[in-house]
Order: structure tokens, then C-alpha cells, then sequence
């Protein structure tokens, strides 16, 4: 093992709120799609089910004390306002220091500034942090430490081999007949396992006009693109305006049948997720959303909430879970989280193995750990809870399923067979086999 060298100089440097321009600074809704055609968000469209919480605003005690404790003064309005969530997050060591007690670990990785990501939490998700305990999961998902800096065998920046499979800039052409369009570097909460924190968060990555045009024409061109992934960065921290531009794009080109968003946001801003966003998506179904969620105690009130009003859309929504040591590396955990989400009509989707990347190391788990996640799960869990466990090959393979080994033994007629209580069953092949 190594230590990471200097990548940015500009970590956790950035001062409280700040509004100057930069790295890690939200995508400006009206700058480079100004003049851009896109549907009108319609004020009504079809029957979107009332959900009382998004007027009556912050549900969770714990939320309400960190607000009163933290940002006296703020009215319920704001507070519950994606923006000034976005425009307040917590983005330096000093705002740190005020809210949580920093542990030795957690110090170092600020007095080295090596760690590639930025910082940047939103108030909202900082409530869920716990300030005395540094082995919090959600403490310990978000708050960098000192080893993030160490560099162990096998890691990479790049660990999926992303950038070689980038025919235009942003935009990954992995599998024949799907890809992954980056619309932005930019998420309102960072997390510190990012597999793409080689880009997120530098400012690299812009949604301006020419940039997706380019992306648009490859995917005009390339009639074996079914699915387009919009990715980032959180797609979600686009304007409507914006996101109803690149929607409608796609829309028009014919061979195009699905569109997928991949986004953190029902778990770290869940007051983005609005009717008038909804209503704007669902114009362009069918769409699909692959959420991320970690930990149980991200599933609170106001995560609940966002996730109904994006069900109530019609909107399919799929989670995907990093497997990550000492955060949610243990069947109790997990299936606590899983049980959760199918209460938020949120189909458990991958559980991933930790991407390879540089300074990961404190993340990741032997695969053995993740097998026998699945194996305490299936047979005594509904099959809806399910995620299928994978591993991103290194170096751009795809995904892998991994499961636990259930075959115990092929016989001429018959497949000798271990059920989830460990017992033996013969499954007798059909004679004509
Ligand atoms: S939300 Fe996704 S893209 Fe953003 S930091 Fe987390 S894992 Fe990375």
C-alpha cells in the first residue's frame, strides 16, 4: 500500500456557501440551454395522488432539531426548497466542526487535502449524521477520512475502463444496445465510495448544448441504442427546464425506448423530488428511475414521501445499493434496507461489490461477504427484496451476477440441489434431455 499523491489542490477549501464560480458548483439552469425548445411543464396532467407531507414539510424529529439547532431562523418554506438546500450544503472542515465532533481520522483527511472528492453534504442529509459517532454509517458514507489517501494494490481511478469506452465526451458505450449519458459532475451530497470520483464534483462534466448535441447525433446514429442511462453526477440536479430539454431530445429519436435516470436524490435531497418534477417526467414514459440508497436510516419520512410522489407518477423505481464494510455489510442491515424499500415501492435492483477505486480500500468487502448477504436473504424474505449481487468487471467486462452456490452436485438424470435451509433436494432431469 501507497499513499495517493496530491491530485486537487482545491479540497475542502471552498468557503461556507460560497457562490463564486468553480468547481463543484451546480449546473446553472438558464446558461447553456437558454433559447432551448422543450415542452411546457403542464400545471396538471392526469391524477398525481396528494401527499399531505410535501405542504406540511419536515416529518422527522431529527430533522427538525439539527434545523433549530443549525439554521435557526430558516422557515419550513426554505428549508424544504432544493435550492436552498443545494445552495447551503455543508461544504468546508470549519462548517464541519460546528455540527460534529471531527474524529482523529476524519481531521488528518482535511489536514492532508489528498482525497479526490470534494465535501459536500446538504443540510438535509447532515441531520441524519450523527455527531458524536464516527462509525455512523451515514457518518461514515459522507465525511472523508484519512484513508482515502491510501492507495492499495489493484485500485484505479478508473477502475471500469470508462473513459476508453467514451465515444463522445460524457457519454459510455459499454453494451450494444444501451448507454450512459454523464449529463453533469455535480451531486448535492458527495459519497465518499464514488466509483466515478475521478470526474464528480471537478467541474469537468458540463450539461451545455454542444456537448449533449454531440452525445444526441451518437445516439442517432447508433440504432442499436434502445436504453440511454442518464447519469452524472445526479441528473436530478438539473432545472425541469433543462431536464424536459434532454428528455424531449431523446424522445425523438425513434429507436430509443427507454429512458432511465440514475439518482441519490430521493435519499440526500428528497425535497427535490416535487410534483411539478413529476409532472414534467412523466410526459416522456416510459422512464425509469434506478435511486440509491445505502442504509436504512436514510429511509426516513421525507424519503418515503418523494418516493410516493414518484411512484404516484408512474415512474418504475429500482435501487441500487453499494455493498461497503461496516455500513451496510451484514444480513441485519440489509435486509432492514430492503424491507424499506419495498414498503417505498422501491424494487431492490444490485447490490454492487465496491468499485476498485484509488483509496477505497476502508469500503471494500471480500465477496464472500456479499454472498452470504444473499444467502441470509433468500428463502426467508419475499423474492421482490432480492437484489441481484454483481460485480463491474475491472477494466469495462460489465456486470457480473454473483450468487451463492446452490448446485451441489450434476448427476446423469438428476441436479443435486441445496434449498435456503440447507437442505439436499433432487431435481430429476427430463429423459429426453
Ligand atoms: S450520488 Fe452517485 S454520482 Fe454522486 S457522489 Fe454519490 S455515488 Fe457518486
Amino acid at each position: 500500500m501507497h499513499v495517493t499523491k496530491k491530485r486537487n489542490e482545491q479540497q475542502f477549501s471552498v468557503p461556507a456557501m460560497a457562490t463564486q464560480e468553480g468547481d463543484d458548483e451546480p449546473p446553472d439552469p438558464g446558461s447553456c440551454l437558454a433559447g432551448t425548445p422543450a415542452l411546457p411543464i403542464p400545471r396538471r396532467s392526469g391524477r398525481l395522488v396528494r401527499f399531505p407531507a410535501h405542504r406540511t414539510g419536515i416529518l422527522n424529529p431529527a430533522v427538525r432539531s439539527f434545523r433549530k439547532k443549525h439554521f435557526p431562523g430558516v422557515p419550513t418554506k426554505l428549508w424544504n426548497d432544493w435550492q436552498w438546500q443545494t445552495s447551503h450544503r455543508i461544504r468546508t472542515l470549519a462548517q464541519l466542526e460546528r455540527m460534529i465532533s471531527l474524529s482523529e481520522m476524519e481531521r488528518a483527511a482535511f489536514e492532508r487535502s489528498e482525497t479526490v472528492l470534494p465535501l459536500g453534504i446538504t443540510p438535509y442529509y447532515m441531520s441524519l449524521v450523527s455527531p458524536d459517532d464516527p462509525d455512523q454509517a451515514i457518518r461514515r458514507s459522507v465525511i472523508p477520512t484519512v484513508h482515502e489517501t491510501v492507495h492499495a494494490p489493484g485500485e484505479a481511478d478508473d477502475p471500469l475502463g470508462e473513459d476508453a469506452m467514451s465515444p463522445v465526451p460524457g457519454l459510455v458505450h459499454r453494451y450494444p444496445d444501451r448507454v450512459l449519458l454523464l449529463l453533469s459532475d455535480f451531486c448535492s451530497t458527495y459519497c465518499r465510495y464514488c466509483t466515478r470520483s475521478r470526474v464528480v464534483g471537478h467541474g469537468a462534466i458540463h450539461p451545455s448544448r454542444n456537448r449533449l448535441e454531440r452525445a444526441f447525433t451518437y445516439i442517432e446514429q447508433t440504432s442499436t441504442v434502445r436504453d440511454v442511462l442518464l447519469s452524472g453526477g445526479d441528473p436530478l440536479m438539473l432545472g425541469d427546464e433543462k431536464l424536459s430539454w434532454i428528455l424531449s431530445r431523446l424522445r425523438q429519436i425513434p429507436h430509443v425506448e427507454i429512458v432511465r435516470i440514475g439518482t441519490k436524490v430521493p435519499a440526500v435531497l428528497p425535497q427535490r423530488i416535487t410534483p411539478r418534477l413529476v409532472r414534467m417526467l412523466r410526459q416522456y414514459h416510459p422512464l425509469w428511475m434506478s435511486l440509491h440508497f445505502t442504509h436504512p436510516d436514510e429511509c426516513t419520512p421525507e424519503s418515503y414521501r418523494a418516493c410516493a410522489i414518484l411512484a404516484d407518477g408512474g415512474i418504475p423505481l429500482g435501487s441500487q445499493t453499494v455493498l461497503l464494510k461496516g455500513i451496510n455489510d451484514n444480513v441485519e442491515t440489509m435486509r432492514g434496507l430492503v424491507h424499506h424499500l419495498l414498503k417505498m415501492r422501491v424494487r431492490p435492483y444490485y447490490l454492487y461489490q465496491c468499485d476498485p477505486i484509488t483509496g477505497s480500500s476502508h469500503f471494500r468487502t471480500p465477496i464472500e461477504t456479499g454472498l452470504s448477504i444473499i444467502r441470509g436473504l433468500r428463502g426467508f424474505t419475499s423474492g421482490y427484496a432480492l437484489p441481484t449481487y454483481v460485480v463491474d468487471a475491472p477494466g469495462g467486462g460489465g456486470k457480473i451476477p454473483l450468487m451463492p452456490d446452490y448446485v451441489v452436485e450434476r448427476e446423469a438424470d438428476a441436479l443435486v440441489l441445496r434449498n435456503y435451509e440447507n437442505k439436499i433436494y433432487r431435481y430429476p432431469e427430463p429423459c429426453n434431455a
